[in-house]
């Protein structure tokens, strides 16, 4: 997909322009931390990121992994998801707003957009005089394949 590519070089300069703004040294480590983040599509959490890291390096630790995701966070690349008590990380870098369903069983997650929705609540902070900067929906459930195991255990 060229349009992946086109977005990855984009990411690549404002992380290098992050770097230089904030006196930060370029490190292989952090470096190789980046390429696997820019390359997944999910939400990962550092344990995740940990482990895909470490294929490829198996000499980065926790530590890094985490610190990076927190500079990448800051220089806008990445976003921090707080879900029912863990952190998980996505690519924020050009996405558009999105919204999530969780699984409580297996951990799934799904994105959703609904511009019937995004527009009700613009309309009911206009009722109540209320200024927006910014929301996140996270509805928690059961996904297809965990609602059925779940009915074939009740059997
Ligand atoms: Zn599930
Ligand atoms: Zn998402």
């Amino acid at each position: 997909m060229a349009a992946e590519v086109k977005d990855a070089r984009e990411e690549r300069e404002v992380w290098s322009a992050y770097l230089v703004q904030h006196g930060l040294k370029r490190s292989e480590q952090r470096e190789a931390i980046l390429e696997v983040f820019l390359r997944t599509e999910n939400h990962l959490s550092v344990e995740d990121l940990l482990q895909l890291v470490q294929k490829r390096r198996p000499d980065v630790g926790r530590t890094t992994v985490y610190r990076t995701l927190k500079l990448l966070s800051a220089a806008g690349l990445a976003r921090e998801l707080h879900l029912d008590g863990e952190t998980r990380f996505e690519r924020d870098w050009n996405r558009e707003h999105h919204d999530h369903f969780i699984c409580r069983a297996c951990g799934d997650i799904f994105e959703f957009k609904s511009d019937e929705i995004e527009k009700l609540q613009e309309e009911i902070a206009e009722r109540i005089g209320f200024a927006i900067d910014g929301h996140r929906h996270h509805i928690y459930g059961l996904c297809r394949r965990c609602q059925a195991k779940a009915a074939a255990s009740r059997r």
